[in-house]
């Protein structure tokens, strides 16, 4: 599932391809987006200028003319890219939005879980799910993070994972921010020291940065807006090493469930509390 790192990644793939374009044609192949695509999606949609293309979370934001953004959701297995217009659209091509440099922005999902929405000036800014969204990462300063961290109940990995808490991560950058710390994914969140708190924000930023520098982790489908691979899964210490040796202590990588999901971990690396 593309985390923030493949999101940004996307995003600024498509940003200098997408922007001053407009939008001449509309053509929605999946009839499961019919319903998250408001009304009069077509007509709206056609004469729009696109003015940037940016990310908030795991959401990738396409503005166009009088603040109208786009906003899609890849979810499990969605994409986005660019093909010559007239070129018969690949397996799983939901959406083709045909541009006035005869290309297409395409999106492709596989699983069909990914979502995309035009929503009016304002109402991206009213929809829950958005408004509740906790901070960038990358934005974020120790101080606001422990203030964050201050009174919250629950494991420490299940707090990575709330979107409201902090927007970005998943499974992969959580895991691998915890490893980077010596934090035990099951921590309760307020049983961390000042200084587990200070290890574990300066190794959030450190994943999330080098991960988006890779191009981001390709697992199963993710792919750039120019459908190449990322690299970070290569340097993967403890997502997906489950039974393999650990790179720093040479102890073995095991998985256990924490808030409903698997994570990975190195058990000398990070002592269980
Ligand atoms: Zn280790």
């Amino acid at each position: 599932m593309p985390e923030l790192p493949e999101v940004e990644t996307i995003a600024r793939g498509l940003r200098p391809l997408l922007v001053g374009r407009t939008i001449t044609g509309v053509s929605i192949l999946g009839p499961h987006l019919i319903p998250k695509r408001g009304k009069n999606f077509e007509e709206q949609m056609i004469g729009k200028r696109i003015l940037d293309v940016y990310r908030r979370g795991k959401i990738l934001i396409v503005e166009l003319d009088n603040m109208n953004r786009l906003a899609f959701h890849l979810r499990m297995t969605g994409r986005l890219g660019l093909m010559p217009s007239g070129e018969k659209p690949g397996q799983h091509v939901h959406l083709l939005l045909a541009l006035d440099d005869q290309t297409s922005l395409f999106f492709q999902d596989q699983r069909k879980f990914g979502t995309c929405a035009l929503f009016a000036a304002g109402e991206l800014e009213a929809w829950p799910f958005y408004a509740g969204l906790g901070p960038e990462p990358l934005a974020m300063d120790k101080e606001e993070f422990a203030a964050r961290l201050k009174g919250k109940r629950g494991r420490i990995k299940g707090l990575l994972l709330d979107q409201r808490f902090i927007a970005g991560i998943g499974n992969i950058y959580a895991d691998e921010s915890l490893f980077r710390a010596g934090i035990h994914p099951a921590l309760a969140a307020d049983r961390l020291t000042p200084g587990q708190i200070g290890k574990l924000h300066a190794a959030v930023q450190d994943v999330l940065t080098e991960a988006i520098a890779a191009g981001g982790s390709s697992i199963r489908d993710y792919r750039t807006a120019a459908g190449l691979a990322g690299a970070f899964q290569e340097t993967f210490q403890v997502y997906g090493c489950k039974s393999l040796p650990c790179h720093r202590c040479k102890g073995i990588v095991q998985t256990t469930r924490v808030a409903g999901r698997t994570s990975s971990f190195c058990p000398r690396c990070q002592p269980r509390p």
